[in-house]
C-alpha cells in the first residue's frame, strides 16, 4: 500500500532561475519549467521564463516581503507538500542560485521530512552574474586568490549583523556581499575597523544582467557616499578586493549601442517577441504596450471558394504580413503542394510582408518605393496588367478600401478580397507595463502599423504620463503610419527605411548613437 502511495507522489524540483537575464538559465531548468504542473516562483526570478510553462501549468508567486520570511517560508513548504501529495510535478524556482542564500535548505529539510522525492538544480548565483556582466574580475593571479559570498542582512533576532566583517577584513581576497545595501554604511565601517584599507578597490552592481543594470567602481572609504549619490538600489552585489580594481569605468555590457535606453513596443501581444529580442541584444529595455490584437476572421465558405479558384487571379495581393501568414496557414491546411498555388504574379506592400511569402519561395513580383495603399495601386497599374484581369486582395479589415476601390476604379480590375483576419485596438489599461510606462516614460515607442498608432491617439488620455516621466519620439515602420502619426500632429523620430524589424533596430541604434 505503501508503495502504490509513493508512486503517485509528484517530485519537486528546487531550480536556480538565475539572475535576471533570461539566458542565464540553465537548460535542464527550461526543460523543468516547459513540463512541470505548477510553478512556484518569487519576484527575483525572470517573469519572461514563466511564459515557458504549459498553458495548464498552476502559477504560484510567493514574492517574499521583508519582515513576513518566517511565515511565508512555512506556506511555500506546504505549498509544495500539496501539490507534490496530490501527484504533481513542482517546479520551485528560485532567483539565482537555490543555494546560495536562498532558503533552499528549509525547504529540502520540509520535503526530506515529509517523504517527497526531489531534485535540486543549481543557477547561476548573482555575485558571479554581475561580476561577469559589469567586467569586474573575481581573482586575478597576483590581486586575488580567494572569494567569499557573504551576507548583510542583518540577524533579525539579534539587530546585529549576521556575519562577523571585521574578521573578513583579514581573510581579504575578494569579498562579494549579497543582501548589503541597507546595512553598506555599517559594512564598510566593519571592514575598515579590522583593517581594510580605506583606498581597497569596491564597487556595487545593481540589477545586474538587466536592462536597467548600474554599477559603480569605487573605494572602501568611498563607497557609502557614492552610492548615495548615484542612488544604487536593491537588488545589488557588493564587491570589495583588488582584483575589483582592474575593472574599468565602461563594460562590454553596458556599451551595447541601446543600452541604457527604454523602448516601448505596440505589437500585439503573440507578436512583440522578436523585435523584442532584437533591441534586447542590443541593450535596451523593452516595454511592453500592446496596443492592437489581431483575430483570425475565417469565413470558411469564402475562404473554400476562393481557393478553389485560386489558379484564374492574375495577380494575388497581401498587404500586411499577418495576412500572408495566416492565408498560407490556411492554403496548407487545404492544400499539401505549392504547385495547387497557381502561376499568378505577387504584389506584397513591403518588404517584411514580402519576406513572408518568399520563404515558400515563391517570387514577390511588385514592393511599391512607399509602402501605401495608393502607391500600390498606382505601381500596379503602371504594369499595364490589370485591365479586366482577376486580382485577389488578402487583407485585414483596415485600409481594404483605399486599395480595392483604386484597382477597380484605375486600374479596370475585377478585384475580390479575402479578409483573413480582423484588427481591433487592445485595451492599454490591462497592457503589462503601462503604469511603469507612465511613471518613468520612455525614450522611443514603436508603431508597426497605422491601426497601432491609431490606437494609440484615441487611448491617449490613458497613457498621459507623470511629471518627471521621459517623453519617447515616435517611431514608424513605414510612410503610412507615419502619415497617420503625422496627421494626428504626432511628430515622427524614426521611420525604418524598409519596414522590417532588422530595420528599425539598425534606425533606433542610429539614432540613439548621436
Ligand atoms: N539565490 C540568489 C540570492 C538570493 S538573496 C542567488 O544565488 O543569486 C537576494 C540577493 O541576491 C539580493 O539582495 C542581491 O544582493 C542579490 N541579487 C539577486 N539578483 C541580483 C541581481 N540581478 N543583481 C544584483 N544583485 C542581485
Amino acid at each position: 500500500m505503501a508503495e502504490i502511495e509513493k508512486e503517485n507522489v509528484g517530485t519537486v524540483f528546487l531550480v536556480g532561475a538565475g539572475p535576471g537575464d533570461v539566458g542565464l538559465i540553465t537548460q535542464k531548468a527550461i526543460e523543468l519549467i516547459s513540463t512541470c504542473d505548477v510553478l512556484v516562483f518569487d519576484h527575483l526570478a525572470n517573469a519572461e521564463l514563466r511564459k515557458r510553462a504549459k498553458s495548464d501549468c498552476e502559477h504560484i508567486d510567493v514574492g517574499k516581503s521583508p519582515g513576513r520570511h518566517t511565515v511565508v517560508q512555512e506556506e511555500i513548504g506546504k505549498i509544495l507538500v500539496n501539490r507534490a501529495r496530490a501527484g504533481k510535478r513542482v517546479v520551485r524556482l528560485k532567483g539565482g542560485d537555490p543555494f546560495v542564500f536562498g532558503r533552499c535548505a528549509e525547504e529540502m529539510i520540509v520535503l526530506d521530512q515529509s517523504n517527497i522525492p526531489y531534485e535540486i538544480v543549481p543557477g547561476v548565483t548573482a555575485a558571479l552574474a554581475c561580476a561577469a556582466y559589469a567586467g569586474i574580475p573575481l581573482s586575478h593571479r597576483e590581486y586575488g586568490s580567494s572569494i567569499s559570498f557573504l551576507t548583510g542582512h542583518e540577524d533579525v533576532e539579534k539587530e546585529s549583523l549576521r556575519v562577523d566583517f571585521a574578521k573578513f577584513a583579514e581573510v581579504g581576497g575578494t569579498l562579494c556581499i549579497y543582501m548589503g545595501m541597507g546595512t553598506l554604511n555599517e559594512i564598510t565601517k566593519k571592514l575598515l575597523k579590522g583593517g581594510l584599507a580605506p583606498d581597497k578597490p569596491a564597487a556595487i552592481v545593481s540589477h545586474g544582467t538587466l536592462p536597467t543594470q548600474r554599477k559603480i567602481i569605487s573605494t572602501l572609504g568611498n563607497l557609502v557616499k557614492d552610492a548615495t549619490r548615484e542612488d544604487l538600489k536593491a537588488p545589488a552585489i557588493i564587491f570589495i578586493g583588488n582584483s575589483v580594481g582592474l575593472s574599468g569605468e565602461k563594460n562590454w555590457f553596458e556599451n551595447r549601442p541601446l543600452f541604457g535606453t527604454r523602448i516601448v513596443v505596440t505589437r500585439p501581444v503573440n507578436q512583440t517577441s522578436r523585435l523584442k529580442l532584437l533591441l534586447e541584444k542590443k541593450g535596451a529595455e523593452v516595454l511592453e504596450l500592446p496596443l492592437i490584437k489581431i483575430l483570425p476572421q475565417e469565413d470558411r465558405n469564402l475562404i473554400a471558394e476562393t481557393f478553389t479558384g485560386i489558379a484564374t487571379y492574375g495577380w494575388v495581393i497581401f498587404t500586411s504580413a499577418n495576412g500572408a501568414k495566416e492565408f498560407f496557414k490556411l492554403f496548407f491546411k487545404a492544400f499539401s503542394d505549392i504547385r495547387s498555388f497557381g502561376p499568378m504574379r505577387i504584389a506584397c506592400v513591403g518588404e517584411a510582408t514580402a519576406d513572408v511569402v518568399r520563404k515558400f519561395n515563391l517570387e514577390v513580383e511588385l514592393i511599391p518605393k512607399r509602402s501605401t495603399a495608393e502607391d500600390l495601386a498606382q505601381e500596379l497599374v503602371a504594369t499595364n496588367s490589370l485591365d479586366s484581369a482577376n486580382v485577389l486582395v488578402v487583407a485585414g479589415n483596415r485600409n481594404r478600401e483605399v486599395l480595392v476601390g483604386l484597382l477597380e476604379s484605375i486600374g479596370h480590375a475585377i478585384v475580390d478580397t479575402l479578409p483573413i483576419y480582423q484588427t481591433d485596438f487592445a485595451d492599454v489599461l490591462t497592457a503589462p507595463d503601462r503604469s511603469d510606462f507612465i511613471e518613468k516614460g520612455a525614450d522611443a515607442i514603436v508603431f508597426a502599423s497605422s491601426s497601432a498608432a491609431l490606437s494609440y491617439i484615441e487611448q491617449e488620455d490613458d497613457l498621459v504620463l507623470s511629471k518627471n516621466a521621459k517623453k519617447p519620439i515616435y517611431c514608424s515602420f513605414g510612410t503610412q503610419t507615419s502619415e497617420t502619426l503625422q496627421e494626428n500632429e504626432l511628430t515622427v523620430g524614426i521611420e525604418a527605411a524598409d519596414s522590417t524589424l532588422e530595420s528599425m533596430v539598425e534606425s533606433l541604434v542610429n539614432y540613439f548613437k548621436k
